[in-house]
C-alpha cells in the first residue's frame, strides 16, 4: 500500500482524504469539565490496555503511509502521561508530519511547556472557558484556573508560537465572556476559537437550548469590538476564522448549527489504540489487537485502507438532520469510547 498511497491519496467514499489524526494517550483527567466529564465515576480504560510509545509509533508509521500528515495528541489530558516529552522527541523524528500539535487544559503546562518545546513540539491548544475562578471551579470541579493561566504564559515564554485556546461557549454559564476572552486572547498573543457546545459523549448535559450558535457569538463580539470580518482561506479546518477592525483574527467552531463535515479528513484513535472515524461515532476499529497479536503489520496497513475507503460519516450533519425534523436522538453513552475524554476532542 506504501508506495501507491504515496502516489494516490487514499479517499473515503466523499473523497475526503486522510490527513489530519488525533491520538488520545489517556483517556484519564484532573479536571472534570461539566460539557465532557460530567459523571461522578468513570470506568477506566485499564493500564494494560493503553498503548505503549513503541506502539503508537508503529501504528503512526502506517497512518502517515496512508497520507496523515497533520496528528494532535490529545486525551483525556495528556499532560497526565509519564513522559510525554519522549513521545513528542520520538514523533517529531517521523517523516512526513508537517504539523505536530498538542491539545490541553493546561493545568501541568508551565511545568512541562519547556521539555515539550525543547523535544519538538510544534503547536499548542489550550482550553480556557471562563477568566472568573470561582466559574472555573463549577465547571471543572477544580480550582486550577490560576495555574492554566500560568501555563498560558508559560508556552509564550519558552518559544511557541501560533498557540489556539479553545473556548467551548455554553449558554448561562460563558456566553458574557466572550468580549473579555478575547481581549485575553489579544493580550496574550494567542488566538481564541469559540467552540460551540457539542452533543457529544454519553449523558452529558447537553441540550439544544445551552448551545451558543455561531451568529450569536458573532453578534456578541461585533457589540464589543466592532464587525468582524470573514478571513478567506479555510480548506478542511473546523474553525472559520475572522478579523476584527483592530487586526487580532479569531475562529468559531461551528460544530453544531453549521457542521463542517464535507471537507472532514479528521479521525481519532484512543488510548487503548481504536480507531474512530468520526468523533460521533459509537464504534471504533481495534488496532491494539493487530499490534499485539501475531500477525503481519500487514494487517495494520490494511485495515487503515479498507476502513477509509468505506467511511461515509457525516455525523455531526446527520444529528443536524435529525434536530431539524424534530427525530429522536440515539442513545447516548452505550459506548464508553463515544465519550469525548476517551476519544479525544
Ligand atoms: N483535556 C484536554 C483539553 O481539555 O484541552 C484535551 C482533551 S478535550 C476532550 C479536547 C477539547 O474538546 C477541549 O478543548 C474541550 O473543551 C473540547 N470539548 C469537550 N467536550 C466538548 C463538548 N461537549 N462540546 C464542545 N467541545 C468539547
Ligand atoms: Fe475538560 Fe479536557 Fe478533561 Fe474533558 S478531557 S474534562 S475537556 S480538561
Ligand atoms: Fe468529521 Fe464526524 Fe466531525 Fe463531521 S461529525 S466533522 S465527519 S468528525
Amino acid at each position: 500500500m506504501g508506495r501507491r498511497a504515496a502516489l494516490m491519496p487514499l479517499l473515503d467514499r466523499h473523497d475526503r482524504p486522510l490527513r489530519s489524526l488525533r491520538i488520545s494517550v489517556t483517556d484519564r483527567c484532573n479536571l472534570r469539565c461539566s460539557y465532557c466529564m460530567p459523571a461522578a465515576e468513570y470506568r477506566w480504560i485499564p493500564h494494560e490496555a493503553v498503548l505503549r510509545y513503541e506502539e503508537i509509533l508503529r501504528l503512526l508509521h502506517h497512518f502517515l503511509r496512508a497520507g496523515v500528515r497533520r496528528v494532535r495528541i490529545t486525551g483525556g489530558e495528556p499532560l497526565l502521561r509519564l513522559g510525554l516529552d519522549n513521545l513528542v522527541r520520538m514523533l517529531a523524528g517521523l517523516d512526513g508530519i508537517e504539523d505536530l500539535a498538542l491539545t490541553t487544559n493546561g493545568v501541568l503546562l508551565a511545568e512541562q511547556a519547556a521539555a515539550l518545546r525543547a523535544a519538538g513540539l510544534g503547536r499548542l491548544t489550550i482550553s480556557l472557558d471562563t477568566l472568573d475562578r470561582e466559574r472555573f471551579r463549577r465547571l471543572t470541579r477544580r480550582d486550577d484556573l490560576a495555574r492554566v493561566l500560568a501555563g498560558i504564559e508559560a508556552a509564550a515564554a519558552v518559544g511557541f508560537a501560533g498557540t489556539k485556546l479553545n473556548t467551548v461557549v455554553v449558554r448561562g454559564f460563558n456566553e458574557d465572556e466572550i468580549p473579555s476572552l478575547l481581549a485575553f486572547g489579544r493580550e496574550h498573543g494567542v488566538e481564541v476559537r469559540f467552540i460551540e457546545y457539542m452533543d457529544v459523549g454519553g449523558g452529558t448535559g447537553w441540550s439544544e437550548e445551552r448551545v451558543v450558535p455561531q451568529e450569536e457569538i458573532l453578534a456578541r463580539v461585533a457589540s464589543a469590538h466592532g464587525a468582524p470580518q470573514p478571513v478567506a482561506g479555510r480548506g478542511s479546518a473546523p474553525a472559520a476564522r475572522w478579523r476584527l477592525p483592530d487586526g487580532t483574527v479569531f475562529g468559531v467552531i461551528a460544530a453544531t448549527t453549521a457542521p463542517f463535515c464535507a471537507d472532514c479528513d479528521r479521525s481519532r484513535i484512543t488510548a487503548d489504540g481504536h480507531w474512530f472515524t468520526c468523533l460521533h461515532a459509537t464504534r471504533g476499529h481495534d488496532f491494539r489487537s493487530l499490534l499485539r497479536g501475531p500477525g503481519p503489520d500487514q494487517a495494520i496497513a490494511h485495515l487503515i485502507e479498507s476502513v477509509w475507503r468505506r467511511r461515509e460519516d457525516r455525523g455531526a450533519e446527520e444529528a443536524r438532520a435529525r434536530r431539524l425534523a424534530g427525530g429522536p436522538e440515539p442513545p447516548a453513552g452505550a459506548d464508553r469510547h463515544a465519550e469525548m475524554h476517551v476519544k479525544g476532542g
